[in-house]
C-alpha cells in the first residue's frame, strides 16, 4: 500500500509499503484523511526517535462503511496502571503514529478495537479529523476546575492553542489567545482576545490565573512563567524533540503550579463537534492527497501554517 514513511530524520513516499498486520485486539480500517500536526513535524525532526508511519488524527471506515476514529494510546490492558484506569500511562503502551507503532498516513491502519469512536454522521470528515487535538484541549478540564471569573491566557495562535482557547472560553468568560500572527489570531474568533505577545509582555507580566503553554518550542514555559501571576497555575502542552534551558527559580519564587496535559477525552470532543461548538473546519488551511504527502509536510512545516489534512483517494 502507499504510505508515507518517518526515517527518524525526515519523511519519504514508500508505494510499497507492507499492508498493516492487526494483532489480536485490533480492527484495520482504511484512511479517509489525516491531519499533520506539530507532533508530526517534530517526528519528522526526531522527536522520539519515531521510525515507521506517522498520523494520528485520522478518520477511517471498516468494512460496513462506519466512520471511525481512534485513542491513539494503545495499552496493555493488563498492568497495574491499566486496572487503574490511566490506560493514556500504561507503561507497556504504543502509541498511533508516535512510538513503536504504524499511523493512519497510510491507506490503512491497525488500531485497538478498545481505542474506536465510531463518528456521527453529524461530523463531516473534515472536522471529525481534529476529535484528537480536540480531546487533547478538553483534558485540561479535566485537570484543572476553572471558575468564569478565572483571567486565562493561552500562548500560541497554532492549531492546538486555538483549540485550547476555545475550550477554555467555555468555562472562563476572559480568555486571551496570546501568539506572533495577526493572521492565525484573527482564526481564534471572537470570543477570545487576541493580544500580541510582545504586547502580553509589555503589559500583562504576572496577569493572568492560568496560563496555558501551547507554543510548540522551548521558550513557551519562560514566557507562561512570566505571564503567570503568583500562585496561579502553568498548563503545559508544549512536546518538543529539543529541551529546555529554564531558571526554574520564578515558579518556586512565585509559587506557580505547573501542569503537564497530554491526552484527553474523546467523548467530549465527539460531543462538542456534534454540537456544533467550535468552527474547527476554519483551522484548514490546505487538503493534499496522499500522493502529495511530502508536499502537505513540507506546507505544514511552515512557519504560520495552519491544519494541513491528506485524504486519501479511494
Ligand atoms: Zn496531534
Ligand atoms: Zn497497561
Amino acid at each position: 500500500m502507499i504510505a508515507l514513511y518517518c526515517t527518524g530524520t525526515n519523511v519519504r513516499m514508500d508505494r510499497s509499503y507492507p499492508e498493516p498486520v492487526p494483532l489480536v485486539d485490533e480492527a484495520v480500517l482504511s484512511v479517509t484523511h489525516c491531519g499533520i500536526c506539530d507532533t508530526d513535524v517534530q517526528l519528522a525532526s526526531g522527536y522520539m526517535g519515531f521510525k515507521g508511519v506517522p498520523g494520528h488524527e485520522f478518520v477511517g471506515v471498516d468494512e460496513n462503511g462506519d466512520r471511525y476514529t481512534a485513542e491513539i494510546n494503545n495499552a496493555c490492558r493488563q498492568c497495574e496502571w491499566c486496572a487503574r484506569g490511566l490506560e493514556t500511562h500504561c507503561p507497556n503502551r504504543t502509541v498511533l503514529g508516535i512510538f513503536k507503532h504504524d499511523g493512519a498516513m497510510a491507506e490503512r491502519v491497525a488500531v485497538p478495537k478498545a481505542n474506536l469512536h465510531m463518528i456521527p454522521d453529524s461530523i463531516s470528515d473534515h472536522s471529525a479529523v481534529f476529535i484528537e487535538p480536540l480531546a487533547a484541549a478538553f483534558q485540561i478540564l479535566e485537570q484543572l476546575t476553572v471558575f468564569r471569573g478565572d483571567r486565562v491566557a493561552v500562548l500560541g495562535d497554532g492549531k492546538l492553542g486555538i483549540l485550547c482557547a476555545w475550550v477554555l472560553r467555555t468555562a472562563s468568560e476572559d480568555v486571551t489567545l496570546i501568539g506572533k500572527h495577526d493572521k492565525k489570531l484573527a482564526m481564534a474568533g471572537r470570543d477570545v482576545t487576541k493580544l500580541r505577545l510582545e504586547s502580553a509582555l509589555a503589559e500583562h507580566l504576572k496577569s493572568y490565573d492560568i496560563v496555558v503553554d501551547a507554543t510548540g518550542n522551548s521558550s513557551g514555559l519562560e514566557t507562561a512563567c512570566q505571564l503567570c501571576r503568583p500562585r496561579g497555575t502553568i498548563v503545559l502542552k508544549t512536546t518538543i524533540a529539543g529541551s529546555h534551558q529554564l531558571n526554574l527559580a520564578p515558579l518556586v519564587i512565585d509559587e506557580i503550579t505547573l501542569i503537564g496535559s497530554r491526552c484527553g477525552p474523546f467523548p467530549k470532543a465527539i460531543a462538542a463537534l456534534e454540537a456544533d461548538m467550535f468552527p474547527v473546519e476554519n483551522l484548514i488551511e490546505a487538503v493534499y492527497t496522499l500522493d502529495q504527502a511530502e508536499k502537505a509536510f513540507e506546507h505544514a512545516r511552515q512557519k504560520g501554517a495552519a491544519k494541513v489534512i491528506l485524504e486519501m483517494s479511494s
